[in-house]
């Protein structure tokens, strides 16, 4: 019996590989949807009024936070999933493991569409990442391993961590007969989802967010601001809206500590902290999760010849800007959403825009998932961090 139940399960499984399945291409969509991974993408437009009023330029926010998992980073864990069961290196129900090292959301993502598709999940966190998100991905019934926060060069960083974990694994041979295989001994095979250099990340964009974002401007679309974590947003969204109008200005918010804005402004990643000889090189330092890096990866690469322009975040200002939208608009933001929305400001003042102009970005997660670090100013005052709302209104003025 429990033989047949598993086959059927498998099947069923198999059957749901269709792509279309779990994404609905509608942005709207009254059809009953397949479960958690259904409610995936198509997140709706917003105009933010306060800063597009006093703009004068209409600056809009795309709310990635409504993803199930509450983040954009949905999007590209059910890309880096589908893809792999396209090559017939994940098989459902088949005791594969899917191993990622990330500070972000990407771990909850992945956790998440990991149990919805019948896989499990061991990521691998830096111990000073905010104490929501480990609840979130424990929660999520992910294995957790926290390490000791290190920099990209380092192998005991939480991402060659991952890589390392994955490979020690039995390797998934495309074509073989694992079902038969895992039927006579339990064989358990690794799979490392690597957010940073596989390219179902910008895919997940590119044939996702970027059209989405096109379909609902109506084309009508002069700027994409976004920051960079891993590169995937910037270089799918950015090369999408590009290949349809190649003047769209895309810019690049940065935050503290990141080698970004010197490598689209100067061509060279140079991070002062490398210069001053401290440990701390390639390890981006700052209170803003997720965006922010010192070296490159394939994603990046993919983005850095759309990126027209780019523009410096501090700390203070994306505290500044997340308390400014809570006042203004009810709008509760995390901290690289708040960090994009300074940037879009300071674009539309650069560029002299005030007749209604477009500009576009995106709210990757929400304030929820920062309450411990960035939404905490007993946390931000420990931190030097200054929370003043009249450095928002100075910017506008
Ligand atoms: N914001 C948040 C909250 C994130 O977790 C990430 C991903 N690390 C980003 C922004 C950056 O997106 P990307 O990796 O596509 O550059």
């Amino acid at each position: 019996y429990f033989q047949r139940r598993r086959r059927e399960r498998i099947a069923s499984a198999q059957a749901r590989l269709r792509p279309s399945d779990s994404r609905p291409i509608e942005l709207r969509s009254d059809d009953v949807l397949n479960g958690v991974v259904g409610l995936i993408g198509n997140t709706p437009l917003i105009r933010i009024a306060s800063l597009s009023d006093a703009l004068g330029v209409e600056i809009l926010g795309k709310a990635e936070f409504l993803n199930p998992g509450g983040s954009v980073k949905d999007r590209v864990a059910v890309q880096i999933i589908d893809d792999a069961e396209r090559r017939g290196v994940l098989r459902p129900h088949e005791g594969y493991r899917i191993f990622e090292g990330t500070s972000g959301s990407t771990g909850i993502s992945v956790a998440m569409v990991a149990r919805a598709r019948g896989y499990d999940a061991t990521i691998i966190v830096p111990d000073d990442m905010a104490k929501e998100k480990l609840h979130a991905l424990v929660t999520l019934g992910a294995d957790v391993e926290q390490v000791r926060p290190a920099s990209i060069v380092n192998k005991k960083q939480y991402v060659n961590i991952a890589r390392e974990r994955a490979l020690a694994f039995a390797p998934a041979l495309p074509g073989a007969d694992t079902q038969l295989q895992s039927e006579m001994t339990p064989v358990v095979h690794g799979f490392f989802a690597d957010q940073f250099e596989n390219k179902s990340n910008y895919d997940a964009h590119f044939s996702g967010t970027g059209p989405e974002l096109w379909r609902q401007t109506n084309g009508d679309v002069r700027a994409f601001v976004s920051g960079a974590g891993t590169g995937g947003t910037i270089a799918g969204v950015g090369r999408f809206l590009k290949s349809k109008r190649e003047d769209i200005v895309v810019c690049l918010a940065d935050c503290e500590g990141s080698g970004l804005y010197n490598k689209i402004k100067h061509g060279v990643m140079y991070d002062h902290r490398e210069k001053e000889g401290t440990k701390r090189r390639h390890q981006v330092d700052t209170v803003v999760e997720g965006i922010g890096l010192n070296r490159m990866t394939k994603n990046l690469e993919l983005a850095l010849p759309i990126i027209d322009d780019a523009v410096r975040v501090t700390d203070p200002e994306a505290v500044a800007m997340a308390r400014y939208l809570v006042k203004h608009d009810g709008l509760f933001v995390g901290s690289s959403s708040a960090c994009n929305l300074v940037a879009c400001v300071r674009l539309a003042r650069k560029m002299g825009w005030r007749n209604g102009e477009r500009i576009v970005t995106v709210m990757c997660d929400s304030g929820a998932r920062h309450y411990s670090k960035f939404w905490n100013d007993e946390y931000l005052q420990k931190e030097g961090i200054p929370v003043d709302v009249g450095l928002v209104e100075k910017m506008l003025e």
